[in-house]
């Protein structure tokens, strides 16, 4: 199946409005958070300004109170938003939320639709996502956390989570646990909405990182949680999806968080290279600007090869996407290839600001630190790796040829 590359007047156009209201609007607005309070007011009037100007849930059909884009008009979009951290929040469009959200959508019941989605796409609430455990990650189906059901009322929960992001800014949660340790591996699990605080879900502590943080990363939902699960007592109600559908779920959301990492680190390369190119051609070393040094140039060179590949690649992904194509291979080959390309361009861009680059007067080193969790987080770059590998030998078995699984399908 070949690839078209004429994007439709109208996903321009949603682009380039993004485009401004990021630049005239989130990037300001970066400078105005200081403390808990301004956080809440900057995020409520730019989401009030946002929503009037038709820019809310990007990716939530029309009749939900979203803009309705498919997946192509959605990726131009999240690659606009990744440029500043309000971008994302101020659209609601933010993660984990947003995969919550499509969650929901697919699975929940008129109730569950009702009482825990409205609010989410109304921004008035957030959610967090508890599937990590200490005892399980890669391997979710490791998972220990038990539910048992008491009577046709309630299920009961019990064991721990790990690395919950947004739980300490979350009015809910959405948690993983064992239904019937007995059923195959991928359904043994269930998915539980659960009301925030709550005494049986007890966040311990926001787990220390590498991450830089600032004072407003917990409030903002860029911590992450180790919790408790303790007799927590959830309404049969809650149930989201039907027992053992956990696992099938997960993987879903799963599948579009890996997108959107991806989509928001073009725009956070792209800013990194814009940096990098404005500071090499006013710097000065050795009596000539850096930017007139070839071995320079080959740097920002290799940084804008990765950029163009990684467009092209969110580009053919959302195109198979549009046509409801197969898109998992290279959606495992973007999600690691997206999270390297990112580091590699914010890394080039320290490097060539030298001390400063190292330093806090520009936003690099928030970001390099920050985006190395993406080699782990939804699937570690191995786990990809292997089942891209798995695919590569599978074609080569049925066709005589790997190309199946290596882009041969553009051709
Ligand atoms: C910043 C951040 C945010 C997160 N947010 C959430 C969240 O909101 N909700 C949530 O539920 N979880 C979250 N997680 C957890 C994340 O999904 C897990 O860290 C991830 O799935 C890896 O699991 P693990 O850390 O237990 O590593 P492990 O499963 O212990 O794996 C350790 C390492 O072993 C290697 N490895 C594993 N399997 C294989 C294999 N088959 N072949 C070769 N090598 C392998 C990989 O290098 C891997 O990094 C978050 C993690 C981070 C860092």
């Amino acid at each position: 199946m070949s690839i078209d590359f004429e994007i439709p007047a109208e996903a321009k156009a949603i682009r380039a409005k993004v485009r401004q209201w990021v630049h005239d609007e989130c990037i300001p607005a970066e400078k105005r958070l200081v403390d808990k309070e301004s956080f809440k007011t900057v995020l409520a009037e730019l989401r009030t300004k946002a929503r009037a100007a038709g820019l809310w849930l990007p990716f939530i059909p029309k009749e939900y109170g979203g803009m309705g884009l498919g997946p192509l008009a959605n990726a131009l979009v999240q690659m606009e938003l990744g440029e500043s951290h309000l971008g994302a929040l101020s659209m609601n469009s933010q993660g984990p939320d947003d995969a919550t959200m499509l969650t929901l959508l697919a699975h929940g019941t008129e109730f569950q639709k009702e009482k825990y989605l409205k609010p989410l796409l109304n921004g008035d609430k957030r959610v967090c996502y508890s599937m990590t455990e200490k005892a399980a990650g890669a391997d979710a189906t490791g998972m220990q956390t038990r539910a048992v059901k008491d009577g046709n009322e309630n299920y009961i929960l019990n064991g721990e989570k790990w690395f919950s992001s947004a739980a300490s800014a979350a009015d809910m949660a959405v948690v993983m646990a064992m239904t019937d340790p007995d059923a195959p591996r991928h359904q043994r699990y269930s998915t539980f909405i659960v009301e925030l605080p709550n005494p049986g879900y007890i966040i311990k502590r926001d787990i220390g990182t590498m991450a830089k943080e600032g004072p407003l990363s917990h409030i903002m939902g860029g911590g992450h949680s180790e919790i408790e699960i303790k007799d927590l007592v959830i309404p049969a109600e809650n149930l989201l999806g039907g027992e053992g559908q956990g696992f099938n779920m997960g993987q879903h959301r799963l599948a579009y968080g890996r997108l959107r990492h991806g989509m928001h680190n073009v725009a956070m390369a792209q800013r990194a290279l814009d940096m990098a190119a404005a500071h090499v051609t006013q710097r000065e070393t050795f009596g000539k600007k850096l930017s007139e040094r070839q071995g320079v140039q080959w740097m920002l060179a290799d940084c804008a090869s990765e950029l163009y590949m990684a467009r092209l690649m969110l580009l053919h992904i959302a195109y198979k996407a549009e046509r409801g194509m197969d898109l998992r291979q290279e959606n495992s080959i973007a999600k690691v290839f997206l999270a390297h390309m990112v580091h590699k361009v914010v890394d080039t861009a320290i490097q060539l600001h030298g001390a400063l680059g190292y330093s806090t007067d520009t936003p690099l080193a928030a970001w390099y630190t920050h985006i190395r969790s993406q080699r782990l987080v939804d699937g570690p770059d191995e786990v990809h790796r292997w089942t891209v590998g798995r695919n590569v030998i599978k074609a080569y078995e049925r066709d005589g040829t790997t190309a199946a699984a290596a882009g041969g399908d553009l051709l």
